[in-house]
């Protein structure tokens, strides 16, 4: 049988250890040869930045996104200048992405979370009508995120997330019948998931959606450097942003690349200043040891920890951290510094925002907060420094309040004495 060859994409995709140039079907996820592990990386043939003023959603990047079609229903973040806030935390200049669902300042996601940036994007790498069903790994967020995009671009997929999760699962709209949710019940966790999603994508009408190793994830949490550099007109001398796997501080790493590259903004990387929650440190502990190597935590201590913070969504034990092109690397070429907060101070950052920007935001966002706060006190911000901070998710309260979102109720639930290979199939088969 004659198969169709896909249509020439505006892009390729190279390997970050070998050099490698490999062809996009929309579906690989690494390099065939034999190294050391290495994410793969988008070579644009459009060397500069031009964003296609004739769009307002995250598609007016799509010369420098690794997809081969454009698709309807997207919202966009947005990017502004902030005065009460920047005075309170005795910043010269604070500029915020706020990506959540604030239609009064254009942020239009409508889960109320960045995941969307990613959820679209890998929908749009895919050719049009893929075979089989997507499986997706998710600590809450992304599961949020893709449900709706599924829905709308009617993808059939299946998403595991554990119980921590499920309250972030939320949607203006109705679940389409071809997305469905398995909830893992507590004490898994989402390396439970992220297993279980590994196992089901072995099995032929599976296929893995990839997580941080998915060009398109990357590159759509990456557009929030976009759009800020499309407003600011510069690029940030810091950029803020905590962090679970990293996967969005690595997009915004290689876009800051490319931008670089693309020579009309400067020669300087922005620092990214990574965070997360403590006693759920693994990406601080690790960069405060020097090596790139991941420091390990033990299965039993990774779920009590990660029980104790305010960002469950930020508990992944396994992230990218010493691939190449991974969190190591953009700390290190970038300049870049891990800082950990607790919970106490993620509150009060939290309330503080409210306070003075008149919206609420996501833990992880006042997790981010709390370390520009820190950083700031402890005089690390330059005078005149440009500071982006990345608020990853923020309007859900007030829309939960206003009851236009609605909680998502699981197809199936799997107790974690139930979580095996063998026989992983069939306790979801029957969706
Ligand atoms: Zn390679």
């Amino acid at each position: 049988m004659l198969v169709p060859r896909p249509e020439a994409r505006h892009y390729a995709l190279r390997c970050r250890a070998c050099n490698r140039v490999i062809e996009d079907d929309g579906f690989v996820l690494g390099c065939p040869s034999p190294h050391e592990p290495a994410f793969l990386v988008a070579d644009y043939h459009n060397r500069r930045f031009q964003p296609d003023r004739s769009s307002a959603d995250l598609f007016r990047f799509h010369s420098w996104l690794p997809i081969g079609r454009r698709m309807a229903g997207v919202g966009s973040g947005a990017t502004y200048r902030s005065e009460r806030l920047a005075r309170a935390a005795g910043l010269d200049e604070l500029w915020i992405a706020f990506n959540g669902w604030w239609p009064e300042r254009g942020a239009t996601l409508a889960t109320g979370t960045f995941k969307e940036l990613e959820a679209w994007t890998v929908l749009a790498r895919l050719p049009q009508r893929p075979a089989g069903t997507l499986v997706i790994a998710s600590a809450g967020n992304t599961a949020a995120a893709f449900a709706r995009a599924c829905s709308l671009a009617e993808v059939a997929c299946l998403i595991i997330v554990p119980e921590s999760g499920l309250a972030q699962v939320l949607s203006p709209e109705e679940r389409a019948p071809w997305v469905k949710l398995v909830v893992l019940d507590h004490p898994a966790d989402y390396a439970d998931a992220i297993a279980l999603a590994g196992w089901l994508a072995e099995v032929e009408k599976y296929y893995p959606e990839g997580g941080v190793r998915n060009v398109a994830r990357r590159a759509g949490l990456g557009t929030v450097l976009l759009d800020a550099l499309d407003t600011m007109g510069r690029l940030p001398d810091y950029y803020f942003q905590a962090v679970g796997s990293g996967a969005g501080a690595i997009g915004v790493f290689e876009a800051a690349e490319r931008l670089v590259e693309d020579g009309g903004f400067g020669d300087q990387l922005p620092r990214l200043m990574l965070s997360q929650n403590h006693p759920f440190t693994p990406l601080y502990d690790s960069w405060r040891t020097g090596s790139r190597v991941l420091v390990r935590m033990d299965a039993e201590v990774a779920r009590r920890r990660a029980a104790q913070i305010l960002t469950p969504v930020l508990s992944n034990r396994q992230p990218p951290y010493a691939i190449l092109g991974g969190v190591y690397d953009a700390l290190h070429t970038s300049g870049g510094d891990m800082l950990a907060v607790d919970n106490a101070a993620a509150r009060q950052a939290r309330a503080l925002f409210e306070e003075h920007e008149g919206i609420d935001i996501d833990p992880a966002g006042a997790v981010a907060l709390a370390s520009l706060l820190q950083a700031a006190r402890d005089g690390r911000i330059a005078k005149g420094a440009t500071v982006l901070l990345n608020v990853t998710g923020g309007g859900r309260e007030r829309r939960l309040r206003e009851g236009s979102l609605r909680h998502a109720r699981p197809d199936v639930r799997i107790a974690r004495s139930e979580i095996r290979r063998s026989g992983a199939v069939e306790m979801v088969g029957a969706l």
